[in-house]
């Protein structure tokens, strides 16, 4: 509850953001509210609870919760759970914690579909007495085939000739469970000859004798997603329901359905307008459920929260933020074609937001021990590192020094090669923020760098700029650093299109996406809360994982996927 709360009023749209850009979504609302059709705009997020929200559904809510919010209307949480089987509570709970992580206010109480199943069921006897639906009894089969295809004209159904009351008369028999699965299914009598195939007598009811996660056994009939959506929207008063672009088709039966409803006096005018955006696709992540189900079930991440996964859940883990997400959808905004979303856009609008709120700590990723030579053993120094070097009103805190340091393996070369300028034999460097160190050797015995310091050079001191070093390295005390668990990710598939044409989208998989190191970290980091973010320096952002002591790399530096 904190999250949602917290979240929400730290991003008010409009509060001090600058005004977004116009797109056609903006353009109709403005032209609605503009011209008196609605006095109040009403949008809804319409997940199905059968399975974990992803960056695409990030996209979506932020379009509708942030349209709500920025012309004064509302958005609705709506589970459009119609479908008895692939739905779970499990799911339903992830959705509605992804929903208060991202700061959308849906007003604290999420709406069911299943709430609807008896208005709907109402519409469905109303369409039947007007002559708009029939119970059709062929197979399957025989439906398929008298469906006609893209250049043929359908066929009409033997049964289509039925009377509003025959029709009424089996549909109540449908609904008192009186057959089996498959036996009947109640359609929408519109025209088996139109150029739309989702005009050809849709199917709107069928028999499932399955209990449902939230009306358990009270119904053996259930609508149909394309004649349950529109009802849900309709009976919510909303008035601009914003899908992805593969629905366009279906637009003329939603209008088709609720015009009959309204003539029937089920609902009243103006009735919801559908319009359709691109779906976010974006390169190196797949965002299909059924993908993300199999990389869930065939173990090939740790689970629906692997901070490698597109889910919302594994983007926390990963130290992304919601503010990130909503800079990201901000600049990619909404278009009417499909195309590829580079990944590296996301992974610049994290970089951005986290350079600005996440402190800074010395981290050693792949530790190599450093001994200087003329610094007594026991003797300690607290050097004041600044926890933001833009922000000197973060402070600084005191970071312990002494004889043994840890620095990375890579900032030692025992034969330099050309343009290297850290440690090697005869060469010096600064250590940040504290001293200049010279080294002068490498024992292989103990694996250690041996170096001596100039005790005069200690950074912020008089005259320590006069010691003119070209490297400039991390390090921690071995006295007092501790060992962690910092999880290096990367991205989970290699190429930019997994699984494109025929190819198994396994076989894309980026078998380095994971890399568990045990690093050294300094000790303001054990106080680190589960969630929180830090920049290593010269590393990346990383975010303290629930998992004791580990942190996830949430991105680093620079992209070093560019070419
Ligand atoms: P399914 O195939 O199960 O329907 P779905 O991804 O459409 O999967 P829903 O739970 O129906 O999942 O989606 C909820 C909402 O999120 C819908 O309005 C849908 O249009 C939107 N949505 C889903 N995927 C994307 C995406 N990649 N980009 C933008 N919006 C999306
Ligand atoms: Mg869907």
């Amino acid at each position: 509850m904190s999250t949602k709360t917290g979240a929400a009023g730290k991003t008010g749209a409009g509060a001090s953001r600058a005004p977004s850009a116009s797109n056609f979504i903006r353009q109709a609302i403005e032209a609605d509210l503009a011209s008196g059709k609605h006095a109040r705009i009403v949008t809804r997020f319409p997940p199905e609870p059968n399975g974990y929200l992803h960056l695409g559904h990030a996209k979506s809510i932020l379009l509708n919760f942030g349209l709500a919010q920025e012309y004064g209307g509302r958005c609705n949480l709506r589970f459009d759970d119609t479908n008895p089987e692939k739905e779970e509570q499990e799911y339903v709970d992830s959705i509605i914690d992804a929903v208060n992580w991202l700061g959308a206010d849906y007003g604290g109480t999420a709406l069911y579909a299943s709430d609807y199943f008896d208005f709907m069921y109402r519409c469905a006897e109303y369409l039947v007495s007007s002559g708009n639906a029939y119970v059709d009894s062929q197979s399957a089969e025989e439906m398929r085939a008298n469906r006609g295809s893209f250049t043929a004209p359908g066929t009409d159904s033997p049964y289509r000739g039925r009377s509003p009351d025959e029709n009424l008369a089996l549909l109540r028999e449908m609904r008192d469970g009186l057959h089996p699965d498959g036996a009947h299914v109640l359609r929408a009598k519109i025209d088996m000859a139109s150029p739309n195939i989702n005009l050809r007598d849709p199917a709107i009811y069928r028999i499932k004798h399955a209990a449902h996660h939230r009306t358990a056994g009270a119904w053996c009939l259930y609508p149909m997603y394309t004649y349950a959506h529109p009802i849900e929207d309709a009976i919510e008063s909303v008035t601009h329901s914003l899908c992805t672009l593969e629905f366009e088709d279906q637009r003329p039966f939603y209008d088709w359905l609720l015009e009959k409803l309204a003539d029937g006096g089920l609902f009243e005018r103006p009735l919801p307008q559908q319009i359709e955006f691109a779906r976010l696709q974006l390169t190196y992540v797949v965002l299909s459920k059924r993908r993300l189900i199999q990389l869930v079930e065939e173990g090939h991440v740790d689970g629906w929260d692997d901070p490698r996964m597109p889910t919302l859940a594994g983007a926390r883990r990963r130290g992304y933020t919601s503010e990130g997400l909503r800079r990201f959808a901000e600049r990619i905004g909404v278009a009417k074609e499909n195309s590829w979303i580079e990944f590296s856009i996301l992974e610049d609008a994290m970089r951005e937001h986290l350079n600005d709120m996440a402190p800074r700590r010395m981290a050693v990723l792949d530790p190599l021990k450093l001994v200087i030579e003329n610094w007594p053993e026991g003797k300690e120094a607290l050097c004041e590192v600044p926890n933001h070097p833009q922000k000197p009103d973060w402070g600084k805190r005191p970071v312990p020094f002494g004889r043994e340091l840890w620095i990375e393996r890579d900032d030692f070369a025992f034969d330099p090669p050309k343009g290297y300028f850290r440690l090697f034999p005869g060469n010096e460097v600064r250590l940040r923020y504290a001293y200049v160190v010279k080294c002068i050797g490498y024992d292989a015995a103990s694996d250690s760098v041996r170096c001596t310091v100039h005790e005069d050079s200690r950074s912020g001191t008089p005259g320590a700029d006069r010691y003119k070093v070209k490297g400039n390295i991390h390090w921690v005390s071995t006295a007092h650093a501790h060992a962690a668990p910092v999880r290096l990710y990367d991205r989970l598939f290699g190429v930019p299109q997994p699984g494109s044409g025929e190819r198994d989208f396994l076989l894309d998989l980026n078998p380095d996406s994971k890399k568990t190191v045990s690093a050294q970290l300094e000790p303001a980091l054990r106080e680190a809360r589960v969630g929180e973010s830090f920049q290593f320096e010269r590393h990346g952002y990383f975010a303290r994982d629930p998992d004791p002591n580990a942190f996830n790399r949430t991105v680093t530096l620079r992209d070093s996927w560019v070419k």
